[in-house]
């Protein structure tokens, strides 16, 4: 994988560093979409208020799942969450837009861990066992700037003014 330079002038796919516009990269996982859970977690999202910017359902390459998880690379679950993430049940991959994304996202998800997830969490609600823990999103602006470039292009994501937006970002 050979990104384009990333963050000029605190630029990128994930907004501007501590501006409204901040992206985040939000996939929900396998397990998540085999338990048709989709359509539940895409809702808190958009309920929080935040803007669907891009979302497509693929099966990942292993060069992409690979690189997705690079900095995992010498951990010993690294293959086996390699080949979770490419099993061929599809993942939807998503970036989601608006004030604070990044670490409300962060929080929406829940802890790694699904048994130290809070239970209002995606996770401490629907899942039990790290190994298959439903979701991932960016958990820092460098990862969302990484993540996005590397799951989507720039003519993938959409240019939009959500009806609610003024109300939610005031
Ligand atoms: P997060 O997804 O919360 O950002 P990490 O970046 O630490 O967490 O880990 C990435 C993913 O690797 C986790 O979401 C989980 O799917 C998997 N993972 C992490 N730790 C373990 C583990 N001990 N055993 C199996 N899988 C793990």
């Amino acid at each position: 994988y050979q990104g384009a330079p990333l963050l000029l002038e605190g630029k990128s796919l994930a907004g501007e560093k501590g501006k409204a516009s901040e992206r985040s990269f939000v996939m929900i996982k396998p397990d998540g979409v085999s338990r048709q859970l989709v359509g539940k977690i895409i809702t808190r999202f958009e309920e929080r208020g935040y803007k669907l910017v891009a979302v497509k359902s693929l099966t990942p390459s292993p060069a992409l799942a690979k690189e997705h998880y690079i900095d995992l690379a010498s951990r010993p679950f690294y293959k086996g969450l390699v080949d979770y993430i490419t099993s061929g049940t599809p993942v939807v991959a998503m970036v989601w837009e608006g004030k604070d994304v990044i670490r409300q996202g962060r929080r929406i998800v829940g802890a790694t861990n699904p048994q130290e997830s809070d239970p209002g969490s995606v996770r401490g609600q629907y899942a039990v066992s790290v190994g298959r823990n439903l979701i991932h999103a960016s958990d820092s602006f460098d990862s969302a700037s990484k993540e996005i470039e590397l799951w989507f292009a720039e003519s993938e994501l959409a240019e939009y003014k959500p009806t609610t937006w003024d109300w939610v970002m005031a």
